[in-house]
């Protein structure tokens, strides 16, 4: 006999969007929730760079302090032709550009704070099987229980269950790129620096961690050289690395367990369907050269939790959905947009373009305004 659990809002995915945006609606509404995770336990292998308004968020949840951060003060982007694009602090600003941080550790300190909560209930190992709706209420089946809530919200990640069951219309294209990534020991020290470079293989962007001496690589490539990267014995892998990341941190003393994630674009043309919302990466993937997913993910949560408190008060939730569904449509495709442009440019082969994109990016490089305009999108 299945159990069964009513509630104000189910929240199938418990990765660190459904966790963030359950801490938040427990800290900012009074609404009941149940997040539900197939997975008894995450693991997660990957290290994320966040901007402020993630910082912002997590601050108010209070997993901030416990934290091992690594704040970064310059961004550093250069192309094997030898175009560079640098980025830095304003020390009258007292922030750095962004942080560096370990997913796992994230998401372990989020699942800790909903453990004492009155009003969030965590269902872990529980696979959704179904959803209905109807006018009042939408259902939420799993192999053990029955929900029965007023909202569902999706943050079950880039191959979404619930957006397929329910047939969200989708964009798609493949970036044919599989990104790999590993911990990596350095000879030098990375400078609180964000390194990308675009080589002839893609985009190798080397993270700054905690202890100066290590990064965390994200090398986006061909599927078939990513293959042979992954196949590759650590000595001959690091030589690659050595070779692409043109001896910038000097040797490469030792690497860790390497991952590989193929890359797509996804999005969403619609991102509620009467009471089922899509959030996160089941509503958008994007390519990661700008280290934008969780980011743009921490917006969808903004304004969603704005919808919710004003839902909580008018009850008119179709309008409120709809602002929300309208106004992260825009901003995510203008982000989808730039990177797929982005990603283009530094693909030119034609000798050419690649000289009048060189002089571009020079131009660009000593433009105080325009640069402080994409800093100001990429780290807020
Ligand atoms: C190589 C790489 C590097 C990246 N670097 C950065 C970066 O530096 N900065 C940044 O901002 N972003 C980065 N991103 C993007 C970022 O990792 C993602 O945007 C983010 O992890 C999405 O989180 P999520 O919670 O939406 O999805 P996920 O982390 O995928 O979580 C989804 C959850 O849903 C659960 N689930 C799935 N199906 C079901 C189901 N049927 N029933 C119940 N539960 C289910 C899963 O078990 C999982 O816990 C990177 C991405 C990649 C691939």
């Amino acid at each position: 006999m299945n159990k069964s659990y009513t509630t104000d809002i189910i929240i199938v995915g418990a990765g660190i969007v459904g966790l963030t945006l359950a801490c938040l609606l427990e800290k900012k509404t009074n609404y009941r929730v149940i997040l539900v995770d197939r997975e008894q336990r995450l693991l997660r292998h990957r290290v994320s760079a966040i901007n402020t308004l993630t910082t912002s968020l997590w601050k108010t949840i209070g997993i901030w302090k416990n934290m091992d951060l690594s704040p970064y003060e310059h961004v550093r982007v250069w192309d094997h032709c030898g175009a560079s694009l640098g980025f830095d602090a304003e020390y009258s600003e007292n922030e750095p550009l962004g942080w560096v941080v370990q997913d796992q550790q994230v998401h372990d300190a989020l699942l800790l704070t909903l453990h004492n909560s009155s009003t969030v209930r965590l269902l872990l190992g529980e696979d959704g099987v179904e959803i209905l709706q109807d006018t009042e209420q939408v259902h939420l089946k799993t192999q053990e229980t029955f929900i029965h809530g007023r909202y569902l919200i999706a943050c079950d990640g880039s191959c979404s269950w619930v957006r397929e069951h329910l047939s969200f219309p989708l964009m798609q294209w493949s970036y044919e790129h599989t990104a790999i990534t590993a911990h990596v020991i350095l000879e030098k020290s990375h400078c609180q620096t964000a390194w990308q470079n675009f080589t002839q293989h893609g985009p190798l962007a080397f993270l700054p961690l905690s202890d100066t001496h290590q990064a965390s690589i994200v090398w986006s490539t061909s599927p078939e050289y990513a293959t042979a990267l992954y196949a590759l014995d650590e000595d001959a892998f690091i030589k690659e690395l050595l070779f692409a990341s043109e001896g910038r941190f000097g040797k490469i003393l030792r690497i860790g367990p390497r991952y590989t994630f193929p890359l797509m674009m996804r999005h969403v043309n619609q991102y509620v369907k009467d009471r089922v919302i899509l959030c996160g990466d089941a509503a958008h993937t994007v390519h990661p050269l700008a280290g934008q997913g969780l980011n743009l993910a921490m917006h969808d949560i903004v304004e969603l939790l704005d919808a919710f408190v004003l839902i909580e008060k008018n009850h008119h939730h179709r309008r409120f959905l709809r602002y929300y569904e309208r106004s992260r449509k825009t901003a995510n495709w203008e982000m989808i947009a730039l990177l797929e442009c982005i990603k283009r440019l530094y693909e030119v082969k034609c000798p050419e373009t690649k000289v009048l994109i060189n002089k571009a990016v020079v131009c660009l490089d000593s433009s105080r305004v325009i640069k402080s305009l994409i800093k100001k999108w990429i780290t807020t």
